[in-house]
Formats: C-alpha cells, structure tokens, sequence
C-alpha cells in the first residue's frame, strides 16, 4: 500500500505531478471537432476530470447560441449537467414536463404517464438549446478552454510511429496535434474513409419543422405525443404558461408547405394536424425552421485514435427526444474512462469506452427506429396494433413506468 512519503502516493507519481507537461500536446492531449451541444460539454467534463481539451469549430463563436429547437432532458442529463456545476443556471430557463399524453391520431388508443406516478418532481425538463449553448460557451470561457472558431478541420491523419493525430484545416494548414481526437461534428461524415463499412442509415423521408406556438389555455407542464400517419407531432411546455415548442413532423415536401404559409394559415394547419376537437387552440407561432431526419449511425463510436460522439455517432428522429441525453450518457462514461489514462488514445482505453456504453447506445437507437416505424405509418393493421399498445400502456401502470424510465435514464440505469 502506499503511504504518503512513498512517490506514488495518490495512485500517481508524484513525478509526474510535479513535472510540468513538456509540450502544449501534453497539456491538451485531446482535440475536439465540432464545438456544438455535444462537443463543448466534453470539454467541460473533460476539465472536470483534469484532462485538457481544445475545441475546433467551423461557425463563428456563440452560434449555437442561435439554436432554435428546445430539447427534453432527461433526469440523468440534469444530474450530469448538475455533476459539472451548471444545472443552477440551466434549470433557470427550464420548463418541468409534469405528464406526457400519449394518443394517435385517427385511432384509438391513448395513455397519460405522470411524474406523480412515476414518484419523480418531473419527468423531464424543457430548455432551449440555445440557451444549453450559452451555458456551456459561458463556462469553457470561465475555464479558460480554448475554443477556435472559424476553422473547418478537413483533414485527420494519424502518425502510427509517434501515436500522434495531426489536424489540418480547410486551407490546409496544420492547426494541432493530439492523441486523442473527438468527432463532435454534428453529422454522421458520408465521406469519411471507412464510410462504407461502418456507416448505417435509415430514411425515414420525414423532415421536421421547428417552432414555437402560443395556446389559448395554459398547459400545465403537460406535454403531447401525438402519433400522426406523417410522423409524430410533439408539443413540450416551453417557457411561458402558454407556450409550446412544437415538433411537426411531416413530409419533405408538406415541410416546404407549411414552410411557405402566413402565419394564420400555418396556425390553421397546426390546428388541423393536431385535432380540431382537441382542448388546445393555437392562437400564435414564432417563425419555422426545418431539419430533415433520418437514422444515421456509426456501427462503432471508436477507430484508431478517435471517438465520434453526439450527433457525429448517432443522428436520431427526435420522437423520442433521446439524441443529447445520449450523447451526455457517452460523455460522462467517455470522461470516466480516460482519466488516469497515460495515453488516452490508447486502443485499449477507447474499446473499454466503447464496451461500456454497448448496450446503452444499441438501446437508444434501437427504441427510437423502433417507434418512429411503428407509429408513423396508416396500415390498418398497425394502426390497430398501436391502439392495443397504447391501451396496454394505460391499463398497466408497471408498462407505463418501463417506458418512463427508458425516456428518464436510457437502457442502463432503466
Ligand atoms: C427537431 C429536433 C428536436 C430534438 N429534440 C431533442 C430532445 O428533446 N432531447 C434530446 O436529447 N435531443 C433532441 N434532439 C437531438 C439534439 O438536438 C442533438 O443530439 C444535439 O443538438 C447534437 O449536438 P452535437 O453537438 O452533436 O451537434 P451540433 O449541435 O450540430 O454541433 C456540431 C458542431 O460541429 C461544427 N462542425 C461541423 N463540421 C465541422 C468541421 N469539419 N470542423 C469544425 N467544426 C465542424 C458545427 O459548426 C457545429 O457547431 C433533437 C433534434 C432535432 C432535429
């Protein structure tokens, strides 16, 4: 055992300790590509941990602050964001989802999953990913992590002899080197070199537009999933008593549509598309942005040297509002399994991160296709099949909580 006198007191070498790093390498073994959600809260977390990051981003700094979607974060993402000391500023601007009603429409069917029952103060709670990106971009100044806007990294090559990764820019120029580098680029690389091998997709031929709409009727901390034969349509209580962000999730072209209506004409579709006899009456809505959807993923979140994270590993449907908490999940365990690491783009290291976040991310993947292909869809056969599901899900409490906790803590805490 080792005792305090003894130089590897602390489960490290006191040399090691004492020894400034010699090179800027040393000090920031791990480069980041993309300085969006995903990659900037690696960063931090990275910090949290003592191992120096920099970030490359190809937009300026601060545009994610421009974000316009509002995501569902789960109560596992609470306690990571609380873990890196800055739940209390995000909880300020977040919204408790306080029940979430289930129904599709033109069948029957429909259930109601509560916070009270689940025995939880929320099953989640709403924030702007913008202002997430705020949060995050405010606290890696405070750290003093360095963060290079402007600068498109184009080119990856690793050096085998020396275990070190050189990044290139757009133009060509060299810009750092690593040991470790992350993908965080927000998108599944078609291009990239093993492309062929490792990339899975799914085209769902849904896009989704994003906005915000006003009710005439305060709602509660109630949000709707409502399965349509286009695509889910989800409204999560946002900000106001009476505001909704708002999930229209529809065909590539009905997007272009709706993209195009006065907003009285869009208010009027929205109406339509969510029931005219339903209780809620959409009285105003905050201008329309789309984002086209798809399942795109990476068979393996590792390769030589690298690690793909957020996006960049897995593109999800937001049915289910799954893609950031996932990505918070690997960045925890990600944080976890480099410390202590001497090398931390050592193959060994990277497959451990790899095998513990295995049947976490396979999970996450597989529930999100899984509903987005059963609910969006107008076969007779399934619509009934979704109706008895629905009605299962609100007869059996012990269902409901299964899929309460698959949407609060993922496959592995679940
Ligand atoms: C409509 C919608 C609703 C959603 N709702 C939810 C939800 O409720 N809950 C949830 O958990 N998730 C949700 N998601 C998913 C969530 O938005 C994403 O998982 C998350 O934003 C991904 O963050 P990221 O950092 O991986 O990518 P991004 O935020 O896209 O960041 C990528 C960054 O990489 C930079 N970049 C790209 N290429 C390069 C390059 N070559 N060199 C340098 N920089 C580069 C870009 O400039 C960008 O800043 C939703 C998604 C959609 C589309």
């Amino acid at each position: 055992m080792a005792k305090s006198g003894d130089p590897t007191y602390f489960g490290a070498h006191l040399a090691d300790i004492a020894a400034p790093p010699r090179t800027a390498e040393e000090a920031t073994p791990v480069a980041i590509i993309g300085g969006g959600l995903a990659g900037m809260t690696l960063a931090l977390a990275l910090r949290q941990h003592g191992i120096g990051a920099r970030i490359f981003d190809a937009r300026p700094r601060g545009a994610a602050r421009h974000d316009p979607r509002a995501l569902a974060l789960s109560h596992g993402s609470q306690q990571t964001f609380a873990w890196l000391g800055l739940w209390p500023q995000i909880a300020a601007a977040a919204t408790p989802i306080v029940s979430i009603h289930v129904s599709q429409r033109g069948g029957f069917g429909r259930t109601r999953i509560t916070a009270a029952e689940q025995d939880v103060p929320a099953l989640g709670q709403v924030v702007a990913a913008g202002h997430i990106a705020a949060v995050l971009d405010t606290a890696l100044a405070a750290a003093g992590i360095e963060y290079h806007e402007h600068t498109r990294i184009d080119c990856v090559n690793m050096d085998a002899d020396t275990g070190r990764v050189w990044l290139r820019d757009d133009r060509g120029d060299a810009r750092d080197s690593a040991r470790l580098v992350i993908y965080a680029e927000g998108a599944v690389d078609a291009a990239h070199a093993d492309a062929a091998t490792q990339t899975r997709t799914r085209d769902y031929g849904q896009h989704a537009l994003v906005c915000e709409a006003r009710t005439s009727t305060p709602h509660h901390g109630t949000a709707y999933e409502r399965f349509t034969a286009q695509g889910p349509l989800a409204l999560l209580p946002c900000g106001a008593a009476d505001n909704f962000s708002v999930v229209y999730t529809c065909s590539p072209d009905e997007a272009r549509r709706l993209l195009s209506l006065d907003d009285a004409a869009f208010l009027a579709a929205l109406q339509a598309h969510f029931g005219l006899g339903q209780r809620l009456r959409f009285v105003a809505a905050t201008p329309r942005h789309v984002f086209p959807l798809g399942l795109r993923y990476r068979r393996s979140p590792i390769g030589p040297r690298r690690v793909w994270l957020g996006n960049a590993a897995q593109t999800l449907h937001p049915v289910a509002g799954q893609g950031f908490n996932l990505a918070l999940r690997d960045i925890r365990d990600l944080a976890r399994v480099l410390t202590g690491s001497p090398d931390p783009g050592a193959r060994a290291t990277l497959q451990r991160y790899a095998n513990t976040r295995r049947i976490d991310r396979a999970g996450t993947i597989g529930f999100t296709d899984g509903i987005v292909r059963l609910f969006s869809n107008d076969l007779p056969l399934l619509r009934e099949g979704r109706g008895l599901a629905l009605l299962a899900l609100d007869l059996l409490p012990p269902l409901r909580g299964l899929v309460a906790r698959r949407m609060m803590y993922g496959t592995r805490d679940g």
